[in-house]
């Protein structure tokens, strides 16, 4: 375009803008200019934010928390949603408005690090056997097992019948059977009858297997078993009922300090664990060696003075110079630990990975 050109359209523009009828803007003063465009007001929806706004939407509703101690705030258990959602679509199941939601899973909320002490009653438990049904039959001919007395956790009892215990070095008389059957037989004695049976028993949970140990022979009027594991010391624990447990905060798996006894013999035991859930009444376990060592006794009062929430296992890693070091002493690499490459491969030469 040249300058004449660009000239008269100017002069075109002004013209068409000097011949348009006056119109008032948003001010109420009157333009010659060209009016702004104004988009069209969304319907009135009353206070009710529009659908699409998401404002009507709380974010805690959808999103988990980040604090693992703390339930997630889902009102409704999407999966079961969504299963429910899609047997109706097939017809094979009631429309999922008609499905009551699962209760809100429970979860109990850690106990403050200044909560106060709490008291618990004490148990001490004597040397005593629970039997397998196969075993219980070949200990007493099949009869069913007499309770002698209910214990305090519910649905266990002391059984009238005993047993003879025989190890190495020597035997325990009269050993208690503690109903009802469990899956598989174990022993839990003291320290100081290990000693006397001459076997080597490690302090573990009661119903663990793992760490157990045999070497024992059990007899009943019946018959005799042969225990090649299953022999243990039980670890001191606080059973916990489950409204005990929401209620003070403390959770199965928890480890507690525990301050028994009076006096001369008052100790804190470390290291207490806490087993909780349905089917667990609050009763502090400890076994007649630390009872005796602590003065206390059955009914006696323990106070729980500090608790922790275990946080996730810490795993092992095991350098070749470790590898080199439990080959030495003949021990075993932790099933958890973690291998460098090269300890792998002097594992692995050693002969003493697993798999
Ligand atoms: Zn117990």
């Amino acid at each position: 375009m040249t300058d004449a050109e660009l000239d008269r359209l100017a002069e075109i523009i002004a013209r068409a803008l000097l011949e348009r009828p006056r119109v008032p803007d948003d001010t109420g003063r009157a333009s010659t200019w060209l009016p702004i465009p104004v988009r069209a007001a969304p319907p009135e929806r009353g206070a009710e934010p529009p659908s699409w706004s998401g404002a009507a939407q709380d974010l805690g509703d959808v999103a988990p928390s980040r604090d693992r101690d703390r339930p997630p705030r889902f009102r409704v258990a999407t999966a079961d949603l969504t299963r429910a959602t899609r047997a109706a679509a097939a017809g094979k199941g009631p429309p999922p408005e008609r499905i009551t939601p699962a209760p809100e899973r429970r979860l109990t909320r850690p106990r403050p690090a200044n909560a106060p002490a709490i008291d618990v009653r004490v148990g001490v438990s004597n040397r005593h056997v629970h039997l397998s049904e196969v075993d219980a039959r070949t200990l007493f001919g099949g009869a069913p097992l007499n309770v002698a007395r209910s214990l305090t956790q519910p649905g266990q009892f002391a059984a009238a019948e005993t047993v003879v215990v025989q190890g190495p070095n020597g035997t325990l008389e009269n050993v208690r059977v503690v109903g009802p059957a469990r899956s598989e037989t174990q022993l839990e004695i003291a320290l100081s009858d290990a000693a006397l049976l001459g076997v080597a028993p490690r302090v573990a949970a009661s119903g663990s297997l793992v760490d157990s140990t045999g070497g024992i022979t059990l007899l009943g009027p019946a018959g005799r078993i042969e225990l090649h594991q299953g022999v243990i010391v039980a670890a001191r624990h606080l059973h916990l009922s489950p409204g005990d447990s929401t209620g003070w905060g403390l959770r199965d798996g928890d480890r507690l300090d525990v301050r028994c006894g009076v006096g001369a013999r008052e100790a804190t035991l470390h290291d207490v664990l806490v087993r909780s859930g349905e089917g667990h009444a609050t009763e502090l376990h400890v076994d007649i060696d630390e009872a005796r060592a602590m003065g206390v006794a059955t009914g006696d009062t323990a106070t729980v003075v500090a608790w922790r929430t275990p946080g996730p296992a810490k795993r092992p890693l095991i350098t070749e110079r470790d590898v080199v070091r439990l080959a030495r002493e003949r021990a075993r690499i932790p099933a958890n630990a973690i291998l460098t490459p090269s300890a792998r491969d002097r594992a692995s030469a050693l002969g003493i990975l697993d798999s």
